[in-house]
């Protein structure tokens, strides 16, 4: 904080993806300089929305808290800033205003390090301001170096945007074109993550795997390349990425997850669906075959690598045969963990638009038929580890007094009845009891070195 900078609150609520929540630490870190603090809703001097457009919905939700909000500013006699930022705000724009005067400030994806210019602009004009121009220069190097600690797991962006334009999605328009930042400002970035206590850093992005950065030495490198010199870190113990489109796998990729020991063995790969009718016509530029293809050879490459995929049901068009090859996939390959949804339109999307949308209960009954399988394989993959030893990175304490939690190599929960470890460390457990969700493990050494 600068020293003439008076103290004033923030809330920051925060709806979606990963990408959204890096997002929000980042827009606080623009902020903090100008005397920004974070506290609850109902104390803060300014209440920022982080919106998410993927699900149905998104709109109505923001509404409903916009009402929610007007009422507090309103008994605070108009005292109160509101900001709507995020894929929401990107995609309505003035809409928003219109429909609630009450925001003072539309902030689109990409503009959101302006926030300080926008602010005194506000104060000094007394109106309202939208801003989601895309600017030409990548947002994320034009954010402060001064960065709020995250814990001993940092998500850190390399890549945003996407060209893929699949025909059910949003991301195209609302996070623009797919763009990656440059290795220096990466590895940068990672370096003051670890100084401030990450032990594990996820690499994000919206297509993570097609990043393709500038080098230091100006040649181009690959998201492997970017892995392999973030393992040189010292201090960094593990390496995450996501989300990954299955075209996106090269070879080197793959190798990665035999020769980098420090990247982790769990890889979220979206399919989306198992049948290549539907594929076609989702626009995802792969068959079921090459998702098969690359699953065998990253098993290969790392035998106890897990998975875990995103999948729609009830596509535009999709028969009762498309449907029964997503199962047959799910069937064949064994996922770890997966997310499904069933198809919603969002306008503006090339499938909102096609005629052969598909019933709700056909779609509510898809759904529980591919998350009965996809629940049993993920407890079946929990089952699986009692009796296993691996290293967990401990972030902190468990649900109940007495206990700590962190992480297992495959992104599990872990839980241990001792409340005495450090959070930022990594021990060998032992796996005792297995949840649906989450894992109870007996600490059988005391703490690995970094
Ligand atoms: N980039 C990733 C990819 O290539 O698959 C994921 C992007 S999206 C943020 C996350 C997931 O939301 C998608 O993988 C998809 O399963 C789901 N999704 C996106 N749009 C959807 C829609 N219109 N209806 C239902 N699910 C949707
Ligand atoms: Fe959306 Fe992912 Fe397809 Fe890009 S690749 S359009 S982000 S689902």
């Amino acid at each position: 904080m600068t020293e003439t900078a008076s103290r004033r609150t923030l809330h920051i609520t925060t709806w979606g993806c990963q990408m959204n929540v890096y997002d929000s630490g980042r827009m606080a870190d623009v902020l903090r300089p100008l005397g920004y603090q974070q506290v609850a809703t109902q104390d803060a001097d300014m209440v920022i929305l982080n919106t998410c457009h993927i699900r149905e919905r998104a709109s109505e939700k923001l509404f409903s808290e916009l009402g929610r909000l007007r009422a507090l500013k309103e008994s605070r006699g108009g005292a109160m800033m509101i900001a709507v930022a995020g894929c929401v705000a990107q995609a309505e724009g003035a809409e928003i205003i219109a429909r609630a005067p009450h925001v003072d400030l539309v902030v689109g994806s990409q503009a959101y390090y302006r926030l300080p210019e926008l602010i005194a602009e506000i104060e000094a004009k007394r109106r309202a301001v939208i801003d989601t121009d895309f600017p030409a220069a990548q947002k994320f190097d034009l954010l402060p170096e001064d960065q709020a600690s995250q814990g001993p797991i940092a998500f850190l962006a390399i890549q945003e945007g996407c060209d893929k334009f699949c025909t059910f999605c949003v991301v195209p328009y609302t996070r623009g074109a797919e763009a990656s930042r440059p290795a220096a400002a990466i590895l940068a970035e990672a370096r003051r993550l670890v100084a401030g206590g990450a032990r594990e850093i996820a690499l994000l992005g919206q297509n993570v795997n097609a990043w393709h950065g500038k080098a230091p030495d100006g040649s181009t490198w690959n998201l492997a390349r970017l892995l392999a010199e973030l393992a040189d870190i010292d201090g960094l113990a593990r390496l995450r990425y996501t989300t990954s489109h299955p075209r996106d796998m090269d070879a080197a990729l793959i190798a990665s997850h035999r020769d980098n020991p420090k990247l982790m063995p769990f890889l979220h790969l979206p399919v989306q669906s198992g049948s290549d009718a539907v594929l076609a016509r989702m626009n995802r530029r792969h068959d079921a075959d090459l998702f098969r293809r690359i699953v065998g050879e990253l098993r290969a490459a790392r035998p106890d690598i897990a998975l875990s995929s995103d999948f729609i049901v009830g596509f535009p068009g999709e028969t009762d045969a498309d449907f029964a090859a997503t199962m047959q996939l799910v069937r064949e390959t064994g996922f770890a963990l997966a997310y499904s949804f069933k198809y919603s339109r969002r306008p503006g999307t090339p499938a909102a638009d096609a005629a052969d949308q598909i019933d709700e209960a056909v779609k509510d009954a898809r759904l529980q038929e591919l998350q009965a399988v996809l629940r049993d394989q993920q407890h079946g993959f929990n089952r699986a580890q009692v009796g296993r030893s691996f290293e967990v990175l401990f972030t902190g304490t468990g649900r109940h007094p007495g206990q700590s939690a962190g992480r297992s190599p495959y992104l599990q929960p872990v839980v241990v009845n001792d409340a005495d470890i450090v959070p930022g460390t990594l021990h060998t457990v032992k796996i005792v009891q297995s949840n649906p969700n989450s894992l109870m493990a007996s600490l059988i050494q005391e703490q690995i070195a970094a």
